[in-house]
């Protein structure tokens, strides 16, 4: 693709990047700032990595997230190119959003409802991570992979396909993650420090979640919500709630699972996951998000959690009841 082309010859004529991955950061928005980061420094850049928001604690057992930055770092850093990454809208990378455009801005990423903000947009909906046009970027240019950036590389690969489980875990996914372990990628560290690390309390505010929970339409609809007093009890920050809808989709009979959380900033963040007969692109749009078919979200201000439920609910239920009808999966 051309793009891969323009974006290699921004990169090489750059001396000092900035990238930026997105706010309520996942597996691929980190392990595509890092690889991206890290590769780029193989090349004798200077980077600066930013998120602009709470970095879950678990991902810094890996070394080089504690160097990843908020938007405060800014004004200290003189850059010539700005990459975002897994973002899908200007509005997800947090205060970065003011410097978009300032300098050639790339945007990469793999979401369809990505609105192409970039100078050049490198967006391919159908690949299952941004960290695989990260590697594909870092491969272009000649960085040289260790066992370290290729652990890296690798987590957002596992992450964004549920560890190979997602309909998105294709051939590609496997072939990439294949050559990432060939360069002595660690999939064993990824998942200890992902998946084998809950706190107690976090199990106990899913205990909650779970109480709080409602089936709609026949059990195909599941939903649940935290609360800021919910995290409150348990003294837990916004994240640690990330994973809880997942476990909602993985009941029996249902096919969207939807999780409210009141956040620390006031607003309410619904997460949305669904099986395989409902595409949630245009619920999360139309509040305001994006995502993928089978994971989106969106965040809406100046709302309570129960107007937000009792609006959001009363749709999806009516969206799906149509899918449903028509029979249809995707
Ligand atoms: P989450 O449920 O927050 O983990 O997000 C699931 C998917 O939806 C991810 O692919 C996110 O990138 C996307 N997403 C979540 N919130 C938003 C938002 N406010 N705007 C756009 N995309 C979002
Ligand atoms: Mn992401
Ligand atoms: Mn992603």
């Amino acid at each position: 693709m051309k793009e891969y082309e323009e974006i290699k010859e921004l990169v090489k004529k750059s001396g000092s990047i900035l990238i930026a991955g997105h706010i309520m950061p996942d597996g691929d928005c980190i392990s595509s700032v890092l690889s991206a980061g890290v590769g780029f420094e193989r090349l004798g850049k200077k980077v600066l990595m930013i998120v602009d928001d709470e970095i879950p604690w678990y991902y810094y057992e890996f070394p080089d997230v504690a160097r990843i930055r908020t938007a405060d770092a800014l004004p200290d850093f003189d850059y010539d190119l700005i990459v975002v990454l897994d973002a899908s809208t200007p509005d997800r990378v947090g205060r970065v959003q003011k410097v978009l455009g300032t300098k050639t801005t790339v945007v990469m990423d793999h979401h369809g409802t990505n609105t192409m903000f970039g100078d050049v947009n490198l967006v391919i909906p159908t690949i299952g991570s941004t960290a695989q046009l990260v590697f594909m970027l870092n491969k272009k240019l000649g960085v040289h992979y260790d066992p370290l950036l290729a652990t890296y590389n690798f987590m957002g690969i596992a992450t964004d396909t549920g560890f190979f489980r997602y309909s998105n875990a294709d051939l590609k996914v496997f072939e990439d993650a294949a050559e990432l372990v060939g360069f002595g990628a660690r999939p064993n560290d990824i998942s200890n420090a992902i998946l084998e690390n809950r706190l107690p309390e976090e199990l106990k505010l899913f205990a909650d979640v779970v109480a709080n929970m409602k089936l709609e339409c026949d059990g195909m609809l599941a939903y649940s919500y935290v609360s800021r007093e919910m995290f409150e009890k348990y003294g837990l920050p916004d994240h640690s709630a990330s994973g809880f809808v997942s476990e909602l989709r993985a009941m029996k009979g249902v096919e969207v699972a939807i999780l409210f959380t009141e956040r620390s900033d006031g607003s309410i963040h619904a997460s949305m996951r669904s099986k395989k007969m409902f595409d949630l692109r245009e619920v999360a749009v139309r509040f305001g998000g994006g995502g993928h078919p089978q994971a989106a979200g969106f965040s809406v201000k100046g709302r309570t959690l129960s107007q937000v439920i009792d609006e959001v609910i009363p749709y999806v239920v009516k969206q799906l009841k149509k899918a449903a009808a028509r029979g249809g999966l995707l």
